[in-house]
């Protein structure tokens, strides 16, 4: 065949040679027709080049796009254009290209690397669009190394619960893996569960807080009242100031050691205290008989005298509390009055020992005050260990004054055993309140640590679930029920299985404990009504 000299027949002829063939008049397709119309011989495409600029580009790390996604990229390539030896050569020299322009070790805006990995689409065919990953985090940094940052930020707050909280530790740390599993690329579901273990570790912590601040005011107040019993004292009382001192400000581990070890010193020393005050007793009631012994050998006395006298010896030698010693003293006391000419020395004596004995049961009373004291400060339920009404109560509005603040939901949860009348009746008082005790072992072991559990009834039960709605409120109950089918109350080796009926009320804005309670109440009762062993939500 001739072959044209000229340029522009050249030119002419390569369009005639492309409308022949129906082929696009794209530069590689002109190129090849420009090169058979004029004689040249087509090039072969560079492949060594391409090859090794592939190669060095696969080996290379880019930010976002892993070997996978390499992998991909290239056999689309493949696939569309693996007949097209020249559009092949160019599109796996533009893919590389694109993959070399991707931002690899050095930093880079995030914007910059979307539209790197736009290019590095539009090289295999695709729109730029499908290929920019809606989840990426907007944000100034990489999202790459904002990945990296919040795993780390994520792994201090592993170590910041390990010991406390393990479960929170473990919801970390399969945080940490999703994200890595996603090659530290942030999605908004990460950063709302790092929201969600945030603020369940704020309100764990406020709960510690309101431990130790409880924990101060008991210790205080026993400490005031250790104080006032021994006025006297003057070691006791340095050794209360000590500790009041050390508990009254910030409360650390120091502090903490220190108060231990003082009280460990006036625990020892009041068991001391405690020895001596039942030899000065003992020692009271020989010195009491022995005179009686004397005004009976010393006085003139009628035989009648002489037999009341002798009454009262008797009565002391068995009498074994203060009280009953003080009611003899003051028959004496009366005795000598008739006596007094007679004996005016030993009178004085007997009023001493008197005045003893009413120190001693002054003493006595006042121990028995603090006793009544410490018993109202009793919150918890003797039987199963779980809060009792007060108790319950005052948690209640604690937590409504923290919600409050949060703004979290809140619910109560009211139970009552189904039939348990026949429990009693089938096994005894003493299996019925077994069974109680089971019951609240089983609730608290599926409870979360900030939820409470009090005994409201004789066999009813209040939860409350702090962060929890009604719906979650319901299902907890239900978990309940299920696992009191697998874990039985044995009564002389029998199962027994026990149900319960209960009601669930999520609390409204605003709404006060009783009403709030209430509602919880009246859902249980229509669970009951409805055929037991049900919840239903208030
Ligand atoms: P239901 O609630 O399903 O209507 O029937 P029930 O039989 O459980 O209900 P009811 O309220 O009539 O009876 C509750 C019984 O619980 C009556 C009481 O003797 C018993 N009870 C209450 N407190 C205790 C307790 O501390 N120990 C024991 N063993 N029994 C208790
Ligand atoms: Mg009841
Ligand atoms: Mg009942």
């Amino acid at each position: 065949m001739e072959h044209p000299s000229q340029p522009t027949d050249i030119a002419r002829e390569a369009l005639k040679w492309l409308s022949q063939r129906k082929l696009p008049p794209t530069p590689d397709n002109y190129r090849r027709a420009y090169a058979e119309v004029s004689g040249e011989e087509v090039k072969a495409a560079p492949w060594p080049e391409a090859i090794r600029t592939l190669l060095s580009q696969w080996d290379i790390r880019q930010v976002g796009l892993s070997q996978i996604k390499k992998r991909e990229m290239v056999e689309r390539v493949l696939i569309n254009f693996g007949n097209q030896p020249n559009e092949l050569h160019e599109k796996i020299t533009a893919l590389a290209r694109s993959w070399s322009e991707t931002p690899g070790s050095r930093k880079v805006l995030e914007g910059e690397e979307t539209a790197a990995a736009g290019e590095a689409a539009e090289a295999v065919g695709e729109s730029a669009g499908a290929e920019t990953p809606e989840r990426m985090v907007t944000a100034a940094l990489p999202s790459y190394e904002l990945g990296q940052a919040f795993t780390d930020n994520i792994r201090m707050f592993i170590a910041g619960c390990e010991v406390l909280w393990p479960d929170l530790a473990q919801r970390g740390r399969s945080l940490v893996a999703e994200i890595e599993a996603a090659q530290l690329q942030l999605a908004d579901r990460h950063i709302t569960d790092l929201g969600r273990l945030w603020r369940e570790f704020i309100v764990r912590s406020e709960d510690n807080v309101e431990l130790l601040e409880g924990l101060k005011r008991v210790v205080s107040l026993l400490f005031r009242n250790v104080g006032d019993m021994f006025a006297d004292d003057p070691w006791v009382q340095n050794q209360v100031t000590a500790i009041h001192a050390m508990v009254g400000g910030r409360l650390n581990y120091h502090s903490l050691f220190d108060a231990e070890r003082t009280l460990e010193e006036v625990v020892s020393r009041q068991k001391a205290l405690q020895v001596s005050l039942k030899e000065a007793k003992s020692r009271l009631k020989g010195l009491i008989s022995t005179f009686v012994d004397r005004v009976g050998e010393l006085t003139d006395t009628t035989g009648e005298q002489h037999e009341r006298i002798q009454a009262y010896a008797d009565k002391i030698a068995t009498a074994d509390d203060l009280g009953e010693l003080n009611e003899v003293m003051e028959g004496l006391t009366a005795e000598m009055g008739r006596m007094r000419d007679q004996m005016r020395q030993t009178h004085g004596e007997l009023l001493d020992a008197r005045q003893h004995v009413e120190q001693a049961d002054e003493r006595i009373q006042q121990l028995e005050q603090e006793l009544q004291q410490v018993a109202n400060l009793v919150r918890e339920d003797q039987l199963t260990g779980a809060l009792n009404r007060r108790g319950m109560e005052e948690a209640i509005e604690r937590e409504l004054a923290r919600t409050e603040r949060m703004a979290a939901p809140l619910s109560l949860a009211l139970l009552d055993i189904d039939h348990f009348k026949k429990i009693n009746d089938r096994f005894g008082h003493q299996a019925g309140d077994q069974a109680l005790v089971h019951l609240s072992q089983v609730t608290k072991l599926l409870l979360r640590p900030s939820d409470s559990l009090g005994r409201w009834g004789g066999e009813e039960f209040l939860i409350m679930l702090p962060n929890t709605d009604l719906a979650e409120a319901e299902k907890v109950m239900q978990r309940l029920q299920r696992e009191l089918t697998k874990t039985f109350f044995m009564h002389d080796n029998q199962r027994v299985l026990i149900t319960f009926s209960a009601g669930v009320a999520e609390r409204q804005a605003g709404e006060e404990r009783d009403p709030w309670i209430r509602r919880a109440d009246q859902a249980m009762y229509q669970a009951k009504a409805m055929g037991r062993n049900r919840v239903e939500r208030g």
